[in-house]
């Protein structure tokens, strides 16, 4: 195959390669590229071509996300893999790993949060009205004694 030559127009900002896609947005490229088409375009081709065919990043795997860095996961399907690469001669001999499902957090509404940071600045207040007052009541008792020097 004879070597392309770059047809769509480029411009470069702090130091990335834009190229225009033929629908007319830029997408960033490599300085190697001669030809760019953007994920929309590609989307559509892909549509066009195979039009019963979801685009694969569409499709979810089922598995947790970072499976790929476990030391360890099983799929439902018995694929084992480790640390993301695939052990044939694993299939099946292991049982799938389970997915936690994800926990709920429990969301504050504003006003909660409100109440806890207001509850936070009372207790701070607290606290340093008491450590005045020690300080106070030790500063009287060292006068008393420096007093007492003196007479
Ligand atoms: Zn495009």
């Amino acid at each position: 195959m004879a070597k392309r030559k770059q047809k769509q127009p480029t411009y470069e900002e702090k130091g990335v390669r834009y190229m225009m896609c033929t629908c007319g947005s830029y997408v960033s490229v490599d300085e190697t590229a001669v030809d760019v088409k953007c994920s929309h375009c590609v989307t559509m081709i892909m549509m066009n071509k195979y039009p019963h065919e979801e685009p694969k990043s569409y499709k979810p795997t089922g598995r947790p996300a970072g499976w790929h860095f476990m030391k360890e996961f099983v799929d439902k399907d018995g694929n084992v893999f480790h640390k993301g690469k695939e052990q044939p001669k694993l299939f099946g001999t292991l049982p799938s790993t389970k997915v936690q499902p994800k926990k709920k957090t429990k969301r504050r509404t504003k006003e909660q949060i409100l109440i806890a940071r207001h509850k936070k600045k009372k207790m701070a207040l607290k606290k340093a009205k008491k450590l005045s007052k020690r300080k106070l009541k030790n500063k009287l008792i060292d006068e008393e004694k420096s007093n007492g020097v003196k007479r």
